[in-house]
Parts: C-alpha cells; sequence; structure tokens
C-alpha cells in the first residue's frame, strides 16, 4: 500500500514518545490544521504512556488514565496517526517500510506497507544494551516498552501471589535489579512501597519480597553528584535495600544473577537497567550516519546526514558544545528537542532557516516512591543546586506537567489532574490484576 495521492509536503514522524508525540500534536496545531502539511505519525503501539513513569506501570501504581489513545490524540491535533513498527528506508525513493502489524495470535492484521515522505523525523527512542552478556535477553525483564512494563507488573503479581501461598519456608520473593542508574533505583524504591502497600491490604508481610540492586560502578546514580548519590543510598538502605556496588554481572540464568567476584545472586525475578542503545535495525538505515550505540548522528540543527531526515530524542547523537559527551538520553532533551525542531520545520516550509538546539540541563531528579525525590537543578546553567524532599518531588512532577501541556495544552492537564485526583481516592493505589 502506498501513500501518494496528495500533494502536500508531507512530514512523516516515526515514534510517537516524549518527543515525537510533542513534536506531532505541535506541527499539527501549526501546519496540518491550516492545510500547509500533511502531518503524519507513526508508532508500534495504539497508546502512549510517558516512559519516565514505565517503573510505576511495572509496580502497577500507575493510574491507567494517564495513557494515550494516539488516534484521538491525532484526531483532536490535525495529525494523522498510523499504526505500525518501521523497518527500512529507501531515501533515494523517499519511502519508509513498515513491518505487517499482527495479532497477538499471530495473525496479520495491516500487510506491510511503504509510506512516502518529504521530511522524515526519526524519533524512536532506545532500548537496554544488554552488553550481550549471557543470558540477559533470555532471563531479564526490561523496562522498554508499555507492554514489557506491563508484562514485569504481571509476573509481579503471579510471582507474589506465588510465593506467599507458598510453604513459610520459601516464601521470600526476591527480586534483583541489574544497574543502580535512576531507572533502576526509582524501580526499586517503587517496588518496595508496593510490598508495603500489599502487606497493609492484608497479603502478606513487607519482609515477604527481597530487593536487590547490583551495579558495575562503585557508587549508584553516577549522573548525580556524590553527596546526593549518598543520600540516595542511606535512603535505600534504610529501606532496607540491598546494594552492590562494584559488581559486574557476567551472567544471567534461570536461577540467579552470576558476578565478576563469583558470587551467585538468587533471583525470582530479574530486571536489567544497565545502559541503552538506539534500536539494532537503525545500524542499516540506506547509509545514514550512526554512531556505537546506534543512534543517528545529527548537527546541532538536528538534521542528519540527509538534509530531509531529522532525528531528535534517545535515538539521536546530538553534539553539546563544550561537553565530551553528546546530549544526554533524557525526557527533557526530548521535551527541548520537540520544540526546536518544530520551530525549524515550519521554517523549512516557508523557505526560512533552521534553528540551533541548545541544550537546557536543568538537572537531574530521581523519586523514591512515596517516600523523597532527590536531585540537582540546574545543571549547568547556575552550578549544581541540590535538593531533596518535598521541592524535589514537585519540581520531578513538573517534568511530567511540561510534557502534559505540550501534548493536551493547559485547560486539559488541568482537568485530567483533578479528574486522577479524584479517581485515586476511590480507587485502589496498586494494580493486583
Ligand atoms: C523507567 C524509566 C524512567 C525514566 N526516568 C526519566 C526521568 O526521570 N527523567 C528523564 O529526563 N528521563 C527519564 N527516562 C528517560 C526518558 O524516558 C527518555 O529519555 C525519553 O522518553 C526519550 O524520548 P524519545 O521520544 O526519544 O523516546 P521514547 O519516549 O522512548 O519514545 C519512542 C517511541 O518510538 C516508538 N517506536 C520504537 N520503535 C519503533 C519503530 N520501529 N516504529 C515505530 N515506532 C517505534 C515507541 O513505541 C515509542 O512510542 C526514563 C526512562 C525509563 C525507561
Amino acid at each position: 500500500m502506498t501513500d501518494k495521492n496528495n500533494e502536500k509536503h508531507k512530514i512523516v514522524i516515526v515514534g510517537g514518545g516524549a518527543a515525537g508525540l510533542e513534536l506531532a500534536t505541535s506541527l499539527g496545531k501549526k501546519l496540518g490544521k491550516k492545510g500547509l502539511a500533511e502531518v503524519m505519525l507513526l508508532d508500534a503501539s495504539p497508546t502512549h504512556i510517558w516512559k519516565p513513569l514505565l517503573h510505576e506501570v511495572a509496580a502497577g501504581t500507575l493510574d491507567e488514565s494517564e495513557q494515550i489513545e494516539y488516534l484521538a490524540q491525532a484526531h483532536r491535533n490535525h495529525f494523522r496517526f498510523r499504526l505500525g513498527k518501521m523497518e527500512g528506508l529507501d531515501r533515494q525513493k523517499k519511502e519508509i517500510y513498515v513491518s505487517p502489524t499482527l495479532s497477538d495470535s499471530g495473525e496479520e492484521l495491516i500487510p506491510r506497507r511503504t509510506f512516502s515522505y518529504d521530511t522524515l523525523v526519526m524519533s524512536v527512542g532506545s532500548i537496554s544494551n544488554t552488553f550481550n552478556i549471557k543470558g540477559v535477553a533470555e532471563h531479564c525483564l526490561f523496562l522498554d516498552t508499555t507492554a514489557q512494563a506491563f508484562k514485569f507488573q504481571k509476573q509481579l503479581v503471579e510471582s507474589y501471589i506465588k510465593s506467599h501461598a507458598g510453604k513459610a519456608a520459601d516464601k521470600t520473593l526476591s527480586i534483583v535489579i541489574i544497574g543502580a542508574g535512576a531507572t533502576g533505583v526509582e524501580l526499586s524504591a517503587q517496588l518496595h512501597e508496593v510490598t508495603d502497600l500489599l502487606a497493609v491490604y492484608g497479603l502478606g508481610e513487607s519482609s515477604d519480597v527481597k530487593l536487590t540492586i547490583i551495579e558495575a560502578a562503585n557508587q549508584l546514580l553516577p549522573a548525580l553528584p556524590g553527596k546526593l548519590a549518598l543520600a540516595t543510598q542511606q535512603q535505600l538502605v534504610k529501606l532496607g535495600i540491598d546494594l552492590k556496588l562494584g559488581r559486574r554481572v557476567i551472567e544471567v540464568t534461570k536461577e540467579g544473577v552470576h558476578t565478576h567476584d563469583g558470587e551467585m545472586i538468587p533471583a525470582d525475578l530479574k530486571v536489567w537497567s544497565a545502559g541503552i542503545k538506539a534500536p539494532d535495525w537503525m545500524q542499516d538505515l540506506d547509509g545514514l550516519e550512526v554512531n556505537r550505540i546506534n543512534q543517528l548522528v545529527v548537527d546541532e540543527t538536528l538534521k542528519t546526514s540527509d538534509d530531509d531526515i531529522f532525528a531528535l530524542g534517545d535515538c539521536a547523537a546530538c553534539p553539546w558544545p563544550g561537553h565530551d559527551s553528546n546530549v544526554p538520553p533524557r525526557a527533557q532533551a526530548a521535551h527541548q528537542q520537540a520544540s526546536t525542531l518544530s520551530k525549524s520545520i515550519v521554517n523549512k516550509l516557508q523557505g526560512g532557516s533552521p534553528v540551533k538546539y541548545v541544550y537546557l540541563d536543568y538537572g537531574s531528579l530521581v523519586a523514591l516512591g512515596k517516600y523523597t525525590t532527590v536531585g540537582n537543578l540546574m545543571g549547568n546553567l547556575m552550578g549544581s543546586v541540590s535538593i531533596g524532599g518535598f521541592i524535589a518531588r514537585v519540581v520531578y512532577l513538573s517534568l511530567y506537567k511540561m510534557h502534559q501541556v505540550a501534548v493536551h495544552g493547559y485547560f486539559r492537564t488541568a482537568m485530567l489532574t483533578l479528574s486522577n485526583l479524584f479517581r485515586r481516592s476511590a480507587h485502589a493505589t496498586i494494580k493486583m490484576h
């Protein structure tokens, strides 16, 4: 199936995550609504959840109303949505190729398709980097997609029920998280909160779950200043979470996790959250330049080595002038890049110049469930201002609110926030099915 009967400038955005959904919404309002261009968003999933909330999905504490239906979002904001997974590109023909979409039972729902573009934007995000360590792909759970987070949540509940119903001696459910970056640390605190809640609901004791974090570095949260990493470490130890720092994982088996010093840590559930890369199929996108973790190399205007193809978010290697590294793979970078690229694409259609992207590092925040939030604010802008507790929690929530405002506007965001507050007061805080 081709898509060649429309003369308007065709903008195709692949990936509707933190970056792509904001961009599609913005371009839909600026160009699609006025009939100045045809904006299409392609995503492998029918719904969107802001990725930093995935550890809440995994722990079963996220309200389902936080999901956005792409089709409804597209209808409201003057762009088209197509469900499907991109698998290839022909730059000469200016076409992308999309794999057949299958049902859960493997039946073909939508055949292989081709879409043509005038401007292509790649925003497919990242996946976990397993570094080819033996057994990781087979035995670990990942938090790369909403589907994986739901799978984790289901296994968590089933494992908990199974161990709780077992004999006293086997009652402890052991969960090992590999990687002590923000994802691993936030997940551990969230899981601890869930265990406490289950005990409050009368299903077992909080001591029924043993949580362990394994990290190769000697400090957790390498992106945060040492003082804050230490404060986080103390908080996790207080919660009874076992931290194994300076321990490199060399193999994962069904029974547990093996570290370089010969220890085997038994685990019922193993979660891998140690590093990211762009998806492997990006290595061969018709000659577009990529780096060693498959990210598309872009210049300061987010343009790839092809003048009509842009990349943003986690799948882009974007220069960060004055730093040894590229712009980090963060939701705040994705949000800023979406707004810069939206201006550049509008300019491009009007014959103007692209806008240069400058990363504003507002710092890093790590939410430790209901317990606390720690972080450093303003990153490079004002030097590091360390914060913790309630203020950090409010700032952390505001990152998500910025995404919601970009996607829904101020009024709908306020209404959604209010309705969630009411819903949370009436429903269980965790999902048990
Ligand atoms: C558990 C967790 C917690 C995090 N916490 C924070 C945080 O607190 N602060 C922070 O700044 N960052 C955080 N991050 C990182 C942040 O989520 C990412 O940097 C951000 O989501 C990147 O946005 P993106 O648009 O590039 O990719 P994503 O938001 O991942 O979106 C990618 C989209 O592309 C789609 N897609 C993928 N492949 C294809 C394909 N082949 N065809 C079509 N569509 C495709 C996916 O379905 C998805 O919708 C966290 C990440 C995780 C996993």
